[in-house]
């Protein structure tokens, strides 16, 4: 299986960046991938006050797909998330939904043992592994790691996790695919910015679905079918989940626009994926709903 590297790692998904690797559909592929400020934070006295230099949300990759052409898509299926043994988290006076509440910068490492992450003497809980960025490479300029869009990008989507099928538009020949910010687990909202960040090999297979025409990315799990919003407010990110939500099951169940809409409300959940600072990144939602 081909590896690609943490000494890949970039800042923006960009058309203008030479991928790494080239490979076929099919194929299974082993990223890397750092931590959101790139292994800088090592110890408890190493604090959040001051960005890193490179940008947050390090991206590995991108690798190159074979016949992958504009309009068509990836589909990226998640096979294995594998944690470092010990990641970070933190909070930033002013910064997300609580930043009110924070006096001083402050840091705390996690161990992540057995499959359990460990908080403190007294709290653990399981592990909850998922990819924070994923994405290809937009048909403009380069779009900065921080930030979601039709292309993907840092989604912070929990249930981009083991099984999920993540469909991603092609927009440039090869779709120049790139992977990044895991997580050993992130509340839905992610509300102080910070989840536990770790570094991981994320380990996946490309397939590709030729003439998928998606407008964004959705993302498949063999129990539901969800599709992804992100807006300058959380409304705004839930109206998007739902409008291609609507797309969705007009198109695979035949139904009209007002079926899809009562179905939706009835039994379709919207669900906050990232809200915790809109003024700088783009709140992102998705709607959930089952296979029926
Ligand atoms: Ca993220
Ligand atoms: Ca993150």
């Amino acid at each position: 299986m081909l590896r690609i590297t943490r000494d890949t790692i970039h800042y923006a998904l960009d058309k203008a960046r030479a991928p790494v690797a080239v490979v076929d559909p099919g194929a299974e592929l082993l990223f890397e991938t750092w931590d959101a400020r790139t292994g800088t934070i090592r110890s408890e006295r190493d604090l959040l006050d001051a960005p890193h230099p490179d940008g947050p949300n390090p991206a590995t990759g991108p690798v190159f797909v074979r016949g992958a052409d504009p309009g068509d898509a990836l589909a990226v299926q998640i096979l294995d998330i594998a944690l470092g043994t010990r990641g970070y988290t933190g909070t930033r006076p002013g910064q997300g939904v609580l930043g009110h509440t924070i006096a001083a910068h402050r840091t705390r490492l996690c161990e992540i043992a057995d499959g359990m992450v460990v908080f403190n003497d007294r709290i653990r809980f399981p592990v909850r592994p998922m990819v924070g960025v994923i994405g290809t490479a937009p048909p403009g300029e380069g779009i900065g790691t921080l930030h979601p869009g039709p292309h993907g990008g840092n989604m912070d989507h929990n249930d981009v996790r083991v099984g999920a099928r993540v469909h991603l538009p092609v927009f440039v020949p090869g779709a120049l695919l790139s992977i990044g910010d895991v997580h050993a687990s992130m509340g839905d909202g992610e509300i102080s910015i910070t989840a536990l960040e770790v570094a991981g090999e994320v380990r996946v297979r490309v397939d590709l679905e030729k003439d998928a025409a998606l407008r964004r990315p959705w993302i498949d799990l063999p129990d539901s079918w969800i599709t992804t919003g992100d807006g300058p407010t959380i409304a705004d990110a839930i109206r998007v989940a739902a409008e291609e939500m609507a797309r969705l099951l007009m198109g695979r169940l035949g139904l009209s626009a007002d079926d899809a809409y009562m179905l939706l409300s009835i039994r379709g959940d919207a669900r906050v994926s990232q809200c915790a600072e809109p003024a700088v990144v783009a709140a992102t939602a998705r709607m959930v709903m089952p296979r029926l």
